[in-house]
């Protein structure tokens, strides 16, 4: 029922890209709140660097992650979601907060430097010196469309802009605003190093 919304709007604004369900330029939300609904912790590969493989596994364990081509990856549940995703009575929360990867601190946004996906005075971002293009995932359920409110350009777009540039590692706007924060105990870690 949400995911059928979340269409209905985008096709509505933006009906020509509709089919590819392209990432949208943040100068058309209005204001980002993540409603800890989960669905990108189901939906989604999360792919770790390097030193954020070696925080985890050596935290919990080589069995929360998985190999692919070229990176490591969370481990995912056999419904699809990852598995430090925790229930917390109708939400979902990360039992990750402490080392959260950087993909999904990110989440739904995409910092690039690169007008990557088109409309490019829309998603360009000045930052300082910088041009940066930035656009926002269309299926995530806590974006609002419209013109961008003033805490969403000077609160939420400056974080995740600094968190993208490695100037910052805490959350304060990007994240849910449920103060309950899990710690994962799912796996016992074994220690590798
Ligand atoms: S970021 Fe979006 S999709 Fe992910 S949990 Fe929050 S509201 Fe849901
Ligand atoms: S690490 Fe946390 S935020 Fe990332 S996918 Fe897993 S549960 Fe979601």
């Amino acid at each position: 029922m949400l995911i059928k919304k979340i269409h209905q709007k985008y096709k509505r604004q933006f009906p020509a890209d509709y089919d590819s369900m392209k990432p949208i330029p943040w100068r058309h939300i209005e204001s980002w709140n993540c409603i800890a609904c989960g669905a990108c912790c189901r939906g989604y590969e999360v792919f770790l660097s390097f030193p954020e493989w070696l925080n985890i596994v050596r935290s919990y364990g080589v069995g929360v992650t998985q190999p692919s081509i070229s990176k490591f990856h969370l481990t995912r549940r056999n419904d699809g979601s990852c598995i430090f995703l925790c229930k917390y009575f109708d939400r979902w929360l990360c039992g990750l907060q402490h080392m959260k990867p950087t993909a999904c601190k990110l989440w739904p946004f995409k910092i690039l430097s690169r007008p990557k996906f088109g409309r490019t005075n829309e998603a360009l971002y000045n930052y300082k010196e910088r041009k940066l293009y930035v656009y926002v995932d269309p299926m995530c359920v806590g974006v609002r469309w419209g013109s961008p409110a003033h805490d969403f350009m000077h609160k939420t777009m400056t974080e995740i802009v600094d968190i993208a540039l490695g100037l910052q590692e805490k959350q304060y706007y990007s994240t849910s605003k449920t103060p309950y924060r899990p710690v994962f105990f799912g796996t016992r870690g074994r220690k590798v190093i």
